[in-house]
């Protein structure tokens, strides 16, 4: 800003849509409730929410937007980390396992038939939790701006993301029911296939829209690190989906036993590696948010008398 700032907390002349008097000239919706705020001062409150009438006429960064929503997007990245972090044990558990008992019984100590109904039990259990809780964090995450800010830079990936995680909770349920089917009509059968084959392109399309979305959503941190890493993650993902397509394809050139080993050991070390970027990323994202809720707190709570806010916080656990 150049232009000198009034002192004794008056209005800056220069805001945008706001006249000389300080009040505020064009429609502007508040941040949160949507109400207009115009014909309101800039340094006064929406009067159905609360919220600060500065903040709203701030840019889309999140620090200007409702503390609550960018809340609920740090709240979904803590959950998806939790999540793949649930289901990295479960593949460990499950390799360990394998590694002890031998489930053809041909040699070592094959794992009792009770035990293992209930190892089975268990795994499935805490498997299909930690997959309702990644997808309910990732509904969080790709919770809309109540403003409807951001959406035109995001809206497509944002959505798709959406799309297809309602659409790969779907398809089990469907499948399910299309092996019943299959038995009595032959065409079921063809449904089963084009579902799971549907589930594989979701698979791709969903990760891409979701790591997309992310990119463009931290511009409005802003911090450029990282979304310029989803975009770099985006070309690894697209790098290694090649790969895993191209490994079987060159490793049946390779004569001998081996071949199938190295096709295994190199799989692996693309899934991990991919996995672990990603979780960094997640990591590193849920951090950003929850700053900028800290920050967003900070800006609605300027007003002692907010609705929403600091004010009515919904987890008591700030400290600054
Ligand atoms: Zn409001």
């Amino acid at each position: 800003m150049n232009t000198a700032d009034n002192a004794g907390g008056a209005v800056a002349a220069d805001e945008r849509g706001v006249d000389a008097g300080g009040v505020v000239a064009v429609d502007v919706p508040c941040r949160s409730c949507r109400y207009n705020l115009r014909g309101l001062r800039v340094d006064g409150y929406c009067p159905e929410c609360g919220g600060s009438v500065r903040a709203s006429l701030g840019s889309g960064l999140l620090r200007y937007a409702d503390p609550q929503w960018v809340d609920r997007l740090a709240r979904g990245s803590r959950a998806v980390v939790r999540a793949v972090a649930t289901l990295c044990v479960l593949i460990l558990i499950a390799m360990l396992k394998d590694l002890l008992f031998d489930a053809s019984g041909s040699g070592g100590t094959a794992m009792p038939p009770t035990l293992e109904t209930v190892f089975h039990t268990v795994m499935t259990a805490v498997m299909v939790s930690a997959l309702v809780v990644m997808g309910a964090g990732i509904w969080l995450i790709t919770t809309p701006d109540p403003t409807g800010l951001g959406e035109k830079n995001y809206s497509f990936p944002r959505r798709t993301t959406r799309v297809a995680l309602a659409a790969l909770a779907a398809v089990p349920v469907l499948m399910a029911l299309a092996a019943r089917l299959a038995a009595a009509y032959p065409i079921a059968g063809v449904v089963l296939a084009a579902l799971d084959w549907g589930r594989s392109l979701l698979m791709i399309v969903g990760p891409f829209a979701y790591v997309s979305y992310l990119s463009k959503l931290m511009l409005r941190v802003p911090n450029a690190a990282l979304a310029g890493f989803g975009d770099k993650l985006k070309r690894w993902m697209a790098a290694g989906l090649l790969l895993i397509f191209l490994i079987p394809v060159v490793a049946l050139r390779i004569p001998g036993v081996y071949a199938t080993v190295v096709v295994a050991l190199l799989m692996l070390g693309l899934w991990l590696a991919l996995l672990l970027a990603w979780i960094h990323y997640q990591v590193r994202i849920g951090r950003a948010l929850a700053e900028q809720a800290d920050l967003a707190r900070e800006t609605w709570g300027l007003n002692p008398d907010a609705l929403r806010g600091a004010a009515t916080g919904t987890d008591g656990s700030r400290t600054g």
